[in-house]
């Protein structure tokens, strides 16, 4: 494997139990290596993409809005605008003239044809050369509009995808804090850093309705302008996919004095434990008797399907690549309650913290590697032998030229695989490509010889 890792990136790719757990990370990608990171303007687009009635108006060449256009799966209650891509399409003259005026032409007519509650101006690379004045354009057309248009200053060379996800917590918070706060419960939380990908947010939304928890804001999934305005309100900001927003969770609580805790809602132990910790945290002996009753009712229906699984998958290899880190905790207990072992775990965004606490719960043997490129990934899977790879758009095709079984844990995905019930389908899921018949037919390239694939 080593020959595939470029001498800048070594002390990148670890093996675990080789030597004391050390890894570098948070940094600059190598140029060159073709990392799998999304760049700043992604970053942001991705975390602001679910506000459903709002405007999301991307500036500069069309290709960064078709890459981010409509491709995932968040979904809404009502309005679908976060659905269009808009694009003010800048060619050659703009660039050699500027495109202000162009933007204020588009913002203005987009936000006369479909009435969002408000606009979200992204800033693209070209942008960020040519220099427009977002930020002036956004003010004057917020002034001649009456609705918040808000910049975006995530030009995509200006760093990584983490720094397109402060972009978009900066854009987030200048709308905190200007709703009426009104009637809005003690026991109540914002949930942060859910995209609602196949409705998953409307799950957690109702084992925190069972248990007593209103719920102020969806940031981002299924969000709306208005409840994002009012969540300084809020008891509790209950953060997930902590990359994307905890910087926003950072602000609110200067600000407002909102707290907050990390919460994974994949798989059956850190499900369980977002609920007992949002009960904790509230002090109210009944919420956390409602929390235990929702995990032993929830609990009662999917550990005989979950066992029944593990019964198939028992003795498999699972290989993890995801874009934050928070994610991948999850899913190595997950793979272990189905009996199976993760032998590669990495992420495009993970910090020192998450990646000791990554070492703390693999098994020796475990390969852990900081913003990964195709040949890293593909070369460590095929000495590991891994039978299924989890990623997102960008790692499913180094699954199937490898002739190995893929699970798509990304914004694309169609799948709800949070809450309980996630669990099961994420179990069945494993199940369904692993186990696939058409695994005797592809050869793997690198791996278990075909032979002994169809004894296994
Ligand atoms: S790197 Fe620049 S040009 Fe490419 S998608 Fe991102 S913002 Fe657009």
């Amino acid at each position: 494997m080593t020959s595939v890792i470029f001498e800048e990136r070594r002390d990148q790719v670890v093996t675990k139990g080789e030597a004391p757990f050390r890894i570098s990370c948070d940094k600059e990608s190598l140029a060159g290596a073709v990392s799998q990171r999304a760049c700043v303007f992604c970053g942001s687009r991705v975390v602001l993409y679910p506000i459903a009635d709002a405007l999301h108006l991307v500036h500069g060449p069309v290709g960064c809005a078709a890459y981010t256009w409509d491709i995932r799966g968040a979904l809404s209650s009502g309005p679908e605008l976060h659905r269009l891509s808009f694009s003010t399409d800048l060619r050659e003259q703009d660039v050699i003239f500027g495109g202000e005026k162009k933007l204020e032409r588009a913002l203005i007519e987009l936000i006369d044809r479909h009435g969002p509650n408000a606009a979200f101006v992204y800033s693209t690379c070209i942008v960020g050369l040519i220099g427009d004045d977002l930020a002036a354009v956004c003010k004057r057309v917020q002034e001649a509009k009456g609705i918040p248009v808000i910049p975006v200053q995530s030009e995509g060379f200006k760093g990584n995808k983490r720094a397109g996800y402060a972009a978009a917590c900066r854009a987030m918070f200048s709308l905190v804090g200007s709703g009426d706060t009104a009637g809005i419960s003690p026991h109540s939380v914002n949930l942060l850093g859910d995209f609602n990908l196949a409705g998953e947010i409307w799950i957690i939304r109702g084992y925190l309705e069972r248990m007593g928890v209103e719920v102020v804001a969806n940031i981002t999934g299924d969000g709306r302008v208005a409840d994002i305005m009012r969540a300084h309100g809020a008891g509790l900001n209950v953060v997930q996919c902590s990359g994307s927003t905890m910087e926003l969770a950072r602000m609110m609580q200067e600000a407002f004095g909102v707290p907050s805790i990390r919460a994974s809602y994949f798989g059956v132990d850190d499900m369980a434990k977002a609920l007992y910790d949002i009960a904790e945290h509230f002090g109210e002996p009944k919420l956390m008797e409602r929390a235990k009753q929702v995990v032993r009712e929830e609990l009662a229906t999917v550990y005989p399907q979950i066992m029944e699984a593990r019964r198939r998958l028992a003795g498999k290899k699972a290989a993890i690549y995801v874009g934050g880190a928070f994610k991948a905790f999850s899913l190595v207990k997950s793979f272990r309650l189905l009996g199976m072992q993760t032998v590669l775990v990495g992420s495009q965004t993970g910090t020192d913290e998450d990646y000791q606490e990554l070492a703390a719960i693999t098994d020796p043997g475990t390969v852990i590697v900081d913003d990964a490129n195709p040949l890293e990934l593909m070369t460590i899977l095929k000495e590991k032998g891994a039978d299924v790879f989890v990623g997102g758009v960008k790692e499913r095709p180094i699954a199937y030229k490898l002739g190995i079984g893929f699970c798509d844990h990304n914004h694309e995905r169609k799948l709800a695989l949070e809450g309980f019930v996630g669990i099961v389908n994420f179990a069945r899921e494993i199940e369904r490509t692993v186990l696939s018949p058409v695994w005797n037919f592809v050869p793997r390239i690198g791996g278990a010889p075909l032979g002994a694939r169809r004894a296994a």
